[in-house]
């Protein structure tokens, strides 16, 4: 069985938060991967509501430094600290972000730091600064950044397992092969005799298709999304507008509903996720949801604490 990449929404609204919808956090994870994309106030609640622990993060994306995407970190990296978090925490963000968690975040943490005057407590924080490229990669997967049109430095995120011939461990079983050093050769693809038997190791493979997630928060429209969102499984993207905004959306630089759906379809993408919704919609998200499905089908306005696996 292929690993699934889970999915939790831990916060769907935007600048000011609601009774049912937090300010913007979603966590990705993936075998030992867990990834947090944007922080807003009380994002460390949403964790315990939804039953997943903070000290599992591996590694937290920005998108950019407003308030309603950010002022849950020193929070959380608090909660962290006193749980004992251990080794380097990487958080990555647009250009000038090393200034901002200076200036924004690490004021708070020295507080908090000093109050327990351990040093081994502490762990590291590693800000990276990221643009148009390719910002993690290992064997399994690699994520991307890509600059968006918001007023400030502000990036979106790709994550993508990298297709891979896999073994069929079921299919190895049932030829109930004696332990050799063959079986290895096998994993590999190659044709190896085995107490008489020839067996082809490429008919013991499978190919686990590409696995690709695109998270395009605070924005205007523009290519980079679409192309940085190219053949996603899922597009998580802000709709903090509905149509009939297209004006204010311009203005303070964010997508409506249309805008979103557009996006989706350029990129060919397989779903569309709908959130940073502006306070307007919190009883009525079917305008935002109808809006967007005029253009592309496959639509989801989430709820905060919703999870899925694919
Ligand atoms: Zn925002
Ligand atoms: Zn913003």
């Amino acid at each position: 069985m292929a690993e699934k990449i889970k999915l939790s929404f831990l916060g769907t609204g935007s600048a000011i938060p609601t009774s049912r919808r937090n300010h913007p956090a979603a966590l990705l994870q993936y075998k030992a991967e867990t990834i947090l994309i944007d922080c807003g106030e009380g994002t460390q609640r949403q964790f315990r509501k939804a039953k997943l622990n903070p000290c599992k993060i591996t590694k937290i994306l920005i998108s950019h430094w407003h308030g309603d995407h950010i002022l849950g970190l020193p929070g959380l990296l608090q909660t962290l600290n006193l749980n004992g978090y251990n080794g380097d925490l990487t958080i990555y963000g647009p250009k000038g972000s090393k200034t901002e968690f200076k200036e924004k975040i690490s004021p708070y943490l020295s507080f908090y730091w000093n109050l327990s005057k351990k040093q081994e407590n502490k762990f590291n924080i590693i800000v990276k600064e990221v643009s148009n490229k390719i910002i993690f990669e290992n064997n399994e997967f690699y994520i991307e950044a890509a600059e968006m049109d918001h007023g400030c430095p502000t990036v979106a995120y790709s994550f993508t397992v990298k297709e891979k011939n896999r073994l069929d461990k079921l299919k190895l079983a049932k030829l109930k092969l004696p332990n050799s050093p063959l079986v290895g050769e096998l994993i590999k693809g190659k044709t190896v005799e085995i107490n008489g038997k020839k067996i082809n190791g490429k008919n013991l493979m499978y190919k686990e298709s590409q696995k690709k997630v695109t998270f395009v928060l605070d924005t205007k429209i523009n290519d980079n999304a679409i192309n940085l969102a190219k053949g996603a499984d899922i597009l998580i993207s802000e709709s903090t507008h509905s149509a009939e905004e297209q004006e204010i959306a311009e203005k303070y630089g964010h997508l409506t509903s249309i805008d979103a759906a557009k996006i989706a379809k350029k990129a060919k993408v397989k779903k569309l996720f709908l959130i940073h919704l502006s306070q307007r919609y919190d009883a009525i998200p079917k305008v935002i949801l109808n809006e967007a499905k005029k253009v592309f089908s496959d639509v989801i306005v989430p709820d905060d604490l919703d999870k899925l696996e694919f």
